[in-house]
């Protein structure tokens, strides 16, 4: 791995080998720039790394959501449940679509949506959904077992916000699952923006287990056009007298989008994809490291509270300080970090608070989010950070909090 020695540690970044750059470069150098065989390669990858039956890539996790949903069924009048600990996208995709979005509230130690806080949301909305949003937020996720009993009894579909959730397992009942293999959803939705668990550039997926969910997301990411003479309905026009359709034929059924991954895009998430263990085990060591520094030490935060039977790959490493018993503020702990060299980041404010959202919407209390909110802060956590730089942070959060 490159290891670049630097003065500033931010809340996460992309670690970019030569032979990740040499694999970018080998597709620049060919015949096809998209739509080619690093396209195949990729989603192949990506399949076998989350044992998932199908999956799709497209131009990023905001794209991934929207396919999904849409194939899913979410449309005008449609009722989506999503924690309000997420980032904007989640929700937005759904109020895109004419949806009614209801907020969930999430636990204000993990950040997630629970089977009480979905309950809670369902009875906002009749006890009826149409679809469920858990976001597997930092990389943790909840019992996805009960998260979809609870879903399947109110008539909803589960699709997993996965965005920070690569690498991640979750074990029920003496099993192992692997998230994006859909065992207790419909559809996983993920994100390869530089500060996820592997870089694209931009891009992202949806894996799925149903054959026409991934084709009707398929269509949906390259307009809706069909060259499948099986799927064509307009049979005069699209056969010759002999029967066989013609070559440069082609059909719309539903108009879609241009959601696609280009193949210098997943050129790099290919070869990225294969250091995916390597990151997870990094990111995992990382955060118990941190556990462990910040146990040892009598600093007034708490770690990330951890949910039972998941192994989660870390995408982010979120404490919480309640700043106002410390008698200081958010900003002026971020400020003095920075100074020390350090990125920290909030993630996120709540999606219920934002002017669009609370604009809409009749009064909701969602104070797991609000507390969740109130204390957060996230420390830097990306593969490429070794003790020195754990240590580097422990010691700068002591020396900031204890002043
Ligand atoms: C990053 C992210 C998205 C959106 O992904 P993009 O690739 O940036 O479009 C959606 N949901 C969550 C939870 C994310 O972290």
């Amino acid at each position: 791995m490159l290891r670049v020695k630097r003065d500033f540690l931010p809340y996460g970044r992309q670690c970019i080998d030569e032979d990740d750059i040499d694999a970018v470069v080998e597709v620049l150098r060919g015949a096809m720039l998209t739509t080619g065989p690093a396209v195949d390669l990729f989603e192949a990858r990506l399949s076998e790394a989350c044992s998932a039956p199908y999956t799709l890539s497209c131009s990023s996790g905001t794209a991934a959501l929207h396919l999904a949903m849409r194939a899913l069924g979410i449309g005008l009048g449609s009722k989506v449940i999503v924690p309000s600990i997420t980032f904007v996208a989640t929700a937005n995709v759904a109020k895109l679509e004419g949806a009614t979005v209801f907020f969930a509230d999430v636990d204000a130690g993990s950040g997630l949506m629970t089977p009480a806080t979905l309950l809670e949301a369902l009875d906002r909305c009749g006890g009826k959904a149409d679809l469920v949003v858990p976001v597997h937020y930092a990389g943790q996720c909840e019992d996805m077992a009960e998260i979809q009993h609870i879903a399947q009894v109110a008539g909803a579909k589960v699709l997993e916000d996965a965005c920070h959730a690569l690498g991640t397992t979750y074990m029920i009942e003496g099993e192992t699952y692997q998230i994006g293999a859909c065992a207790h959803s419909d559809a996983a939705a993920f994100s390869f923006h530089p500060v996820k668990t592997i870089a694209m550039g931009e891009g992202g997926a949806v894996t799925c287990k149903d054959a026409d969910l991934s084709r009707a997301m398929e269509l949906d990411r390259s307009h809706g056009l069909s060259r499948d003479a099986d799927e064509f309905t307009n049979h005069d026009a699209a056969r010759a007298t002999d029967g066989e359709a013609h070559a440069w034929y082609y059909e719309m059924a539903q108009p879609g989008f241009n959601y696609r991954a280009s193949d210098i895009h997943c050129a790099l998430g290919a070869s990225q994809l294969l250091k995916l263990e390597s990151f997870s085990e990094a990111r995992r060591n990382l955060a118990h490291e941190y556990d462990h520094l910040f146990s040892q030490r009598n600093i007034p935060i708490a770690t990330p509270s951890r949910t039972e039977g998941c192994d989660p790959a870390w995408h982010l490493y979120v404490v919480r300080i309640d700043f106002e018993a410390l008698g200081t503020t958010r900003d002026a702990v971020m400020a003095a970090l920075k100074e020390r060299g350090i990125g920290t980041q909030v993630h996120y404010v709540p999606v219920h608070s934002q002017p669009y959202y609370a604009a809409r919407r009749t009064h909701v209390e969602l104070p797991g989010a609000d507390a969740f909110y109130a204390q957060c802060l996230s420390l830097p956590l990306f593969p490429a950070m070794d003790s020195e730089d754990l240590v580097h942070v422990v010691d700068a959060v002591a020396d900031v909090l204890t002043k």
